[in-house]
């Protein structure tokens, strides 16, 4: 499957080192999903990067003459050799308590594996939130979710983090980032068979005019919203 921003870090565990998604935040009024997924392999260059470029030794021959080794290179610096996140796919597995963890593929068929975060910016009462166009709904699995929070215990806002699979395309998900409409304007994400793309709302209209395959997912207002989206969640 592909993924569309699957960012794995390495976390300390009690047990030691893992790479790992952690959904949400550790905390009161928070709550983490650590869902195992190994690195994406990097994108191998033959230049080192600006940090190790000033470690670049230099070799005097007798002649008089320089040769620079680029021995500044650093297999492991992720500035060197970065990460490459654009042809990053997983493939979705369970760990042996039925909980889900991402697992190294090769192959892009299936559809998308996406982390949805909802986090932004914070005001009382606010909570960043994604929901799926209800004709849509069939092709979204939930996977996991964590949430994090802003102030003690979440007092001034909280956001959501998701982690779906897209198995059939197009699909759209409409973000609320955290903070309200105001501060965090909303948006729609729209998987298709080999990209996705975020549409704002003022580009909506010309998406929408672009791509006549798409039934249209525009709303007016949050009446019509509550009916024609469904929250992300785990289904029961
Ligand atoms: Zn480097």
């Amino acid at each position: 499957m592909k993924t569309y921003n699957i960012k794995p870090d390495m976390k300390e565990m009690s047990f030691g080192e893992l790479s790992v998604v952690a959904l949400g935040e550790r905390g009161r009024g928070r709550w983490e999903e650590i869902i195992p997924c190994p690195l994406p392999e990097r994108k191998l260059s033959t230049q080192p990067c600006w940090v190790h470029k000033e470690s670049i030794s230099s070799v005097v021959y007798k002649d008089g003459s320089v040769r620079k080794d680029p021995e500044g290179l650093q297999e492991d610096c992720d500035r060197c050799n970065p990460f490459d996140f654009e042809n990053f796919l997983l493939e979705i597995g369970e760990t042996r308590s039925g909980k889900p963890k991402l697992i190294k593929s090769t192959s892009s068929d299936g559809g998308w594996i996406a982390r949805i975060n909802t986090g932004k910016t914070y005001t009382r009462g606010t909570r960043g939130r994604a929901s799926v166009f209800n004709p849509h709904s069939d092709n979204v699995k939930f996977l996991a979710s964590g949430y994090g929070a802003f102030g003690q215990a979440g007092a001034i806002g909280k956001w959501n983090d998701y982690l779906i699979a897209v198995e059939q395309t197009p699909t759209v998900v409409r973000v609320a980032p955290s903070g309200g409409s105001h501060k965090s304007p909303r948006f729609w994400l729209v998987f298709l068979e080999d990209k996705v793309i975020k549409v704002s709302n003022e580009e909506v209209h010309i998406f929408l005019d672009q791509h006549p395959e798409i039934e249209d997912f525009t709303v007016v207002d949050q009446n019509e919203f509550k009916n024609k989206y469904t929250e992300l969640k785990e289904k029961s």
